[in-house]
């Protein structure tokens, strides 16, 4: 059994990683989906050995930090036979499968998605050879959901397509960008078994690049993307599709994973619940799992968001499941500061933080509540360096750690983003804004948005509509 001592950098469940707040352990929760049981199971985990509180990541696992010791082993056997926890500790390590949270119920979906998912997972439970992949090694599978997650970040993406001209569902393969390869369902994982063995041969080839174990990038680079499929194809018992279908306009829900909707099983509707920063309490996650069994089909989805949601709520029973989430002190708004807040680790899990982003984020958001009401929900990004691992484009407001001197200190500032138009984090607005200068700064772009914005316009659309120094002029400190 590997000690406290020995751990390496990338977190799984059986190998927690350091940070500077603790061992910090990860589940991996295929298409971020849980049952009663294993949610209690994990509560009991939660309480058991750490400090009360869980959080859900950007690709819908689940992270418990400040360990404080080791898992035992009969724990880890009950994990697994509950199927929260991979079955070969090698590829424990591996990162989420990422599926839509609406994945099954969405009303405008093409595909359930959810057989793959399982299909892809049994795939790399039973291919240990795989764990010497990237643990950031990701892969997506898009079934046409209004709560979409075609345009979050995925080495491989599958995103559904109906066939122009008739009923038939195809899925398109993105590797970064569209290769235009259409693959039938039934050929999925053979494809996708293909793109990893053949990822496999190229990190054999080259075991590490930069210190570390090359991502599929390094190989698009060397290879391309043509000559990676054509490699592949000679593995497989059939052609890649090479016909080209019409790319369909699908709607994308903003924030569609939080509030109420109706599902396409028109009895039931489900309920995205905010957690600010993913965080959740033990007791809550016990008590909302009660709750789904009580009232729904006990089913919980974690959302890439960082969010939740309840699904499979009879109709009738929607507005009496809204009270208890809110007894528990949670809610399903999508138009509150906290609901759409966003922040990496920061210095206290990351040593490349230059500042506390959880911190900042929850007491800034906290700060600004008393002050905002909106009536469209505003996305805030903080990030501790410019890696920027929690958001992967440009959103309405993007805040990237820095430190700088301040009569004689050090002190943590941030530099404030807005908008879409630039990656990675969109156009600066202010540099070097001290944290305490923080929340009077992101009070007034809210309430210059608020006042000068065009109906259905978000705040990074409305940044976006201005000339640079017109829009650091309108949201100046000396205009307010
Ligand atoms: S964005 Fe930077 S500070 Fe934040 S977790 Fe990633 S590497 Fe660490």
């Amino acid at each position: 059994m590997l000690l406290l001592s020995d751990l390496p950098t990338c977190p799984g469940l059986f190998y927690g990683s350091r940070s500077r707040d603790g061992v910090l352990s990860r589940m991996r929760i295929p298409g971020g989906i849980l049952n009663v049981q294993q949610c209690r199971t994990i509560a009991n985990l939660v309480d058991r050995y750490s400090t009360g509180y869980l959080q859900v990541t950007n690709r819908a696992n689940l992270q418990i930090r400040e360990l404080h010791s080791e898992i035992a082993p009969e724990v880890w056997q009950d994990l697994q036979e509950l199927g929260l926890a991979s079955r070969r500790v090698e590829v424990d390590p591996i990162r989420n499968m990422m599926a839509s949270p609406t994945a099954g119920i969405d009303r405008q979906q093409l595909l359930d998605t959810r057989p793959l998912v399982s299909a892809w997972d049994n795939y790399l439970q039973t291919h240990p050879e795989l764990s010497e992949l990237s643990a950031k090694f990701s892969i997506g599978f898009d079934g046409g959901e209004a709560v979409s997650i075609r345009n979050l970040r995925n080495d491989i993406l599958l995103a559904a397509e109906r066939r122009s001209g008739n009923s038939e569902i195809v899925f398109r393969l993105y590797l970064k960008g569209d290769t235009g390869i259409i693959i039938e369902q039934s050929q999925c994982i053979a494809v996708l078994a293909a793109l990893t063995g053949a990822y496999l041969e190229y990190t054999k080839k080259r075991p590490r690049i930069d210190g570390k174990k090359p991502r599929l990038r390094h190989l698009l680079a060397d290879w391309g993307a043509e000559s990676y499929l054509e490699k592949i194809e000679k593995n497989l018992p059939f052609a890649l599709g090479r016909r080209s279908i019409e790319l369909s306009e699908r709607a994308i829900a903003p924030n569609g994973n939080l509030g109420i909707h109706r599902q396409r099983q028109s009895d039931f509707s489900y309920i995205g619940i905010a957690l600010p920063l993913g965080k959740l309490e033990s007791k809550q996650l016990r008590k909302l799992a009660n709750l789904a069994q009580k009232i729904a089909s006990g089913t919980l989805r974690l959302t890439p968001w960082q969010n939740l949601v309840i699904s499979d709520i009879p109709n009738s029973e929607v507005s009496e499941v809204k009270q208890q989430i809110a007894d528990l002190g949670l809610h399903s708004s999508a138009t509150r500061l906290d609901s759409c807040l966003v922040a990496c680790a920061g210095n206290s899990g990351c040593a490349s933080a230059a500042t506390d982003t959880q911190t900042h984020a929850l007491e800034i958001v906290r700060d600004l509540a008393q002050k905002l009401t909106l009536d469209r929900s505003i996305n805030i990004h903080f990030s501790g360096c410019e890696k920027s691992c929690a958001q992967h484009q440009p959103i309405d407001i993007t805040l990237v750690g820095i430190q700088i001197q301040q009569k004689g200190e050090t002190i943590a500032a941030y530099n404030i983003y807005a908008g879409r138009k630039d990656l990675p984090f969109g156009r600066q607005i202010f540099p070097a804004v001290s944290v305490a200068e923080m929340p009077r700064a992101i009070e007034r772009m809210v309430r210059v948005y608020q006042r000068f914005r065009e109906p259905q316009e978000s705040l990074g659309e409305f940044c976006d509509r201005w000339a640079i120094d017109k829009l650091q002029k309108l949201l100046s400190p000396d205009n307010h």
